[in-house]
């Protein structure tokens, strides 16, 4: 049958976007696929479509438990009953019934960190895993933005699943993270479909102010002039709070805020009510957004300057999923750029918190013989070394690489010298790394050439065709590009027909 009628089918959509059929092409031939397209270029569709031609179950490992649930709770409107997600918001009875009966689900989405179960690893090697898809791949790289140690396992996961077809997505890749993603998950003869990471519907600002009061002020006044729904990032939970609440008592309406402190239900609440258009503003930290499919954004503002061009353009890649006109703008006070920089130092462990967990887990070994990492002892680790999570996981990460761990099971007492340089020297490794980005975001920021090209120059493009409202370098005159977001977003009324069909198919 003709990819196009199961489209219209299935999804009810009339024709394929920019390089879906492509992709869509290749992995039904059977082929390896790397792919990269913009934030809401429609990747889902990449699998989704295959998955109903090809039968068997499509394996989906995602980052984020929201971005999972976003996905399982789509696919179930569009009227799908296998499917499901395979993740820690599971009770433990839950978990046990699903594992029994995977074999029965077309679409199983679970993350990095649920596949490392042995129980859950023997229940997928029962499926016919027809389709392998990594989404959000960049997570893979250390070179990655949003590099998760768990993640570099999915090769080895992979093979062991019997090498089944995978596809790879990805929104926001440098050409090394692209190479990293293809060694790691064993792509090396996989069809590359690689599109541009520039979305011409969105405008791109800087707007630099003389103060942190100016730069407060400046965020009311374009709050209260543009055309929502936006998004406001901040590097700080703290901040992301106050700006919301100060936005309340000025009187913009529908505001929240979301970070990763609150409660994962509240989370999902704002989440909702966002989505729902009952919330208009969101003042948050980089937590929220990844896999947001809110198409109607019409702005994201920069309340900090973020530490890398891939995370910004990620963030600024969720306004304008439509296609409609959008703006993006970063507000910048002076000394901004010392914020990321000192975030950059706080994110992993200093040497005094190696040795403290180090020297936890020595004594807590010779207390007890041999010690099974368990949630419960690592709890009393973090407490016992007064160490954030993160700090911990980095750590218990880097044991694991040393073979110092085994599966969750540590019977040897650590030389805690040479463990500690050990770890310090890949600490320094990627501070570095994430240090030299910094710089490229600061040489962006400062320089005088059109933003776009320079960001598209960054990802090793080049920019053949710009839009007439480019940047704030190209154009001064944003102010009529405000009023055509506006009298945009007032006359564009959603295709009934294809909205029509979708209310249609939710009841087959
Ligand atoms: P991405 O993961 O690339 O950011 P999604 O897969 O979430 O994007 O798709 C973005 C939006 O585009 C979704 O609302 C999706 O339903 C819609 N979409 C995807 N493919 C098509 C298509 N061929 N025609 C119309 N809408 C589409």
């Amino acid at each position: 049958m003709e990819l196009e009628k199961i489209l219209k089918r299935k999804f009810n959509y009339s024709s394929f976007r920019f390089g879906q059929r492509e992709i869509i092409q290749d992995v039904l031939e059977g082929h390896d696929v790397l792919a990269m397209l913009p934030t809401g270029g429609g990747k889902s569709i990449c699998y989704q479509l295959p998955s109903y031609i090809m039968g068997g179950t499509s394996l989906i490992i995602s980052p984020l438990l929201s971005l999972m649930e976003d996905q399982v709770q789509q696919l179930k409107k569009n009227g799908e009953k296998d499917v499901i997600a395979l993740n820690s918001f599971l009770t433990f009875y839950e978990k046990q019934n699903a594992v029994k009966e995977l074999r029965k689900y077309r679409f199983i989405f679970t993350s990095p960190e649920m596949l490392q179960s042995p129980l859950v690893i023997t229940a997928l090697k029962k499926c016919r895993i027809s389709l392998f898809v990594v989404d959000e791949a960049h997570c893979i790289s250390q070179w990655g933005h949003d590099f998760r140690p768990d993640y570099s396992k999915l090769g080895d996961i992979r093979r062991t699943l019997g090498n089944p077809p995978c596809l790879a997505l990805t929104a926001t890749a440098t050409k090394q993270v692209i190479e990293d993603i293809s060694t790691m998950l064993l792509l090396t003869k996989a069809k590359r479909h690689i599109y541009s990471v520039d979305r011409k519907n969105i405008a791109i600002v800087v707007k630099k102010t003389n103060s942190l009061d100016d730069k407060i002020s400046t965020l009311l006044d374009r709050v209260q002039k543009l055309q929502g729904p936006g998004i406001i990032y901040f590097s700080s939970r703290l901040w992301a709070e106050n700006i919301a609440n100060y936005l309340l008592e000025k009187g913009i309406k529908n505001v929240a805020y979301y970070h990763g402190g609150m409660e994962q239900e509240h989370r999902m609440l704002i989440q909702q009510q966002f989505l729902s258009n009952q919330l208009e503003v969101i003042c948050c930290t980089s937590a929220f957004g990844m896999g947001i499919n809110k198409p109607n954004i019409r702005y994201v503002i920069h309340f900090h300057l973020p530490s890398q061009l891939e995370s910004y353009l990620q963030e600024i890649g969720r306004a304008g999923r439509d296609g409609n006109k959008s703006i993006a703008i970063l507000l910048y006070s002076p000394n901004d750029e010392e914020i990321p920089e000192q975030l950059i130092h706080y994110e992993l462990p200093p040497t005094q918190s190696i040795r403290t967990i180090l020297n936890s887990l020595n004594e807590k070994l010779k207390n007890n013989g041999n010690l099974h990492i368990t949630r419960e002892t690592e709890e009393e680790i973090i407490n016992k070394a007064e160490v954030n999570e993160n700090y911990w996981r980095f750590v218990k990460h880097q044991l694991k690489e040393f073979n110092l761990l085994d599966d969750h099971f540590f019977s040897e007492e650590i030389a805690i010298d040479e463990v500690t340089n050990n770890i310090s020297r890949i600490i320094k490794q990627r501070m570095d790394l994430k240090s030299e980005k910094l710089l490229f975001m600061k040489k962006w920021l400062f320089s005088n050439l059109c933003r776009r090209e320079n960001i598209l120059r960054y990802f090793g493009e080049e920019l053949l065709d710009k839009p007439a409202i480019c940047c704030d370098i190209c154009s001064e005159d944003f102010l009529t590009f405000e009023t055509q977001i506006k009298q945009e977003a007032n006359t564009t009324i959603t295709d009934w027909r294809e909205e029509l069909g979708r209310i249609l198919l939710k009841g087959e």
